[in-house]
């Protein structure tokens, strides 16, 4: 069965959701309301299923985030799909929509590795990387708690040490979580504090180690550089690491957090994106554009304010999140 059968039968049966779909749910509210508004008013002026109509569909499919390119690709697809089908009317076309939406999503998921890497022995290191007030601080407080729950032994490392209150704030999540953090003064030499994190992380038999980095130092060169030679330190002690480069994208950005993608892309190797505040944004189509314009998966995403509000992406969960309630139910 595929993805949209499958939620049709999910929604239709009245099925109690699990504790991870609400989640789910809850965080896409704004994207799955803000895309439903954009479908209604497609709708509203709906006479036939001409080039007028496929026009608006991508004007439509634009502005829901999902990528200049993605959006084009999509009104073609659909254009033959509802051809195909023979959809005629505004609830056939409709559907016909939304099938061909949940089946992109689901395509584009297959295969792709959303699962963070671990070490098989010895302290797994994750780097954050990301610009100024994407989410970096508080997705490691919030996953440095939950890893703690998980019974794993995590280290802090506070590598921004630029910005004034930064490392404060990475100490603060520490208190919170009762998790040691790595620290020196402000203005101090973020390599040197990731050395001596990798080092206790290695004496001291650490199970994570999680390094938080500056969004942005006097330049872009400069930072990129300060990246480099972080990675360097924490390869020089152990190979094998870091097991995740993660890339934190503020989603309420939209397009323009897929442009900082790029750029970090091409100097630093992602291995993954986290993207945060998707609770606060409708832009939850980003992930499409991502997806189709990057080929680096989603491995976490931040849906709320909350310590568990930070879930490891599940593409079928955040398709259920999207759509629910835009899927006719089955009768
Ligand atoms: P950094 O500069 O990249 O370290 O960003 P911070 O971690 O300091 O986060 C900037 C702001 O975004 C803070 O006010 C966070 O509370 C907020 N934030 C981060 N992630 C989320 C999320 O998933 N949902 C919401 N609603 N807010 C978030
Ligand atoms: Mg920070």
């Amino acid at each position: 069965m595929g993805l949209f059968d499958s939620l049709k039968k999910a929604f239709g049966g009245g099925q109690q959701e699990t504790a991870e779909e609400e989640k789910y749910d809850a965080g896409l509210e704004k994207s799955r309301s803000s895309f439903g508004e954009k479908l209604n008013a497609l709708f509203a002026n709906f006479r036939s299923v001409d080039e007028d109509f496929f026009d608006d569909l991508e004007e439509m499919l634009i502005g829901a985030d999902v990528g200049f390119e993605t959006a084009e690709q999509l009104t073609d697809e659909l254009r033959d799909e509802v051809k195909l089908k023979n959809a005629k009317s505004k609830d056939e076309v409709s559907q016909v929509i939304v099938q061909k939406l949940v089946d992109i999503y689901g395509e584009a998921g297959e295969g792709e590795d959303n699962s963070l890497h671990y070490a098989e022995a010895g302290p797994t290191v994750f780097l954050f990387v990301g610009v100024n007030g994407a989410g970096k601080t508080t997705t490691i407080g919030k996953l440095a708690h939950q890893l703690q729950q998980d019974g794993k032994k995590v280290l802090l490392a506070a590598g921004d040490t630029f910005r004034a209150g930064a490392i404060q704030q990475l100490q603060e999540w520490g208190k919170r979580d009762e998790v040691p953090v790595v620290a020196t003064e402000p203005g101090g030499d973020p390599a040197a504090v990731v050395f001596d994190a990798v080092k206790r992380a290695k004496d001291d038999n650490f199970d994570v180690l999680l390094v938080d980095t500056a969004g942005r130092l006097q330049n872009k060169v400069n930072l990129m550089k300060e990246l480099d030679k972080i990675k360097r330190v924490i390869v020089r002690e152990l190979p094998d690491a870091p097991q995740e480069v993660l890339l934190v994208l503020d989603a309420t950005t939209g397009q323009n957090a897929l442009s900082q993608a790029k750029e970090f892309n091409q100097t630093t190797k992602i291995s993954g994106i986290v993207l945060t505040k998707l609770d606060g944004s409708g832009k939850g189509g980003i992930v499409l554009a991502i997806r189709n314009s990057l080929h680096v998966p989603v491995k976490l995403v931040g849906l709320g304010e909350k310590m568990d509000d930070l879930q490891v992406f599940d593409p079928n969960k955040f398709v259920y999140g999207l759509f629910k309630g835009l899927i006719k139910e089955e009768n």
